[in-house]
This record gives C-alpha cells, sequence and structure tokens, in this order.
C-alpha cells in the first residue's frame, strides 16, 4: 500500500506546508503556500501597478 501525499513542496520556502497551484507567468504552474503565496501575489501588484501608472504617465505626457 501507498501512501501517495497529494501536496507538493511550496516552490519558495521548500517548507512542508500544504500548498496550492498557481498559475504564474507564462501559465506555469507553482505549488505556493499561503504565506507564500500573499507575498507573491503583493509583489506581482506591485508590479503591475508600477507599470500601469508609469503607461499612463507616458500616455498622458506627463514626466
Ligand atoms: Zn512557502
Amino acid at each position: 500500500m501507498t501512501t501517495m501525499r497529494s501536496t507538493e513542496q511550496c516552490s519558495a520556502c521548500d517548507e512542508d506546508h500544504p500548498t496550492f497551484q498557481y498559475h504564474g507567468k507564462d501559465l506555469q504552474r507553482i505549488a505556493l503556500c499561503k504565506s507564500c503565496y500573499d507575498v507573491y501575489m503583493a509583489k506581482e501588484m506591485a508590479q503591475y501597478w508600477k507599470d500601469h501608472i508609469q503607461e499612463e504617465m507616458r500616455r498622458t505626457g506627463k514626466s
């Protein structure tokens, strides 16, 4: 009898927490635990808004 664990190790901290799978860039699947996912999302959102604001400034001609 084999015991299959459905949880993958977190790809960010490698700790044995329950992980969830998320789609990263290029639809790459990544396994992250909850706390690492929060960090990941915060980073993604920060980058998104940085790009968005820069684009907006470029369009409105503000420097
Ligand atoms: Zn983690």
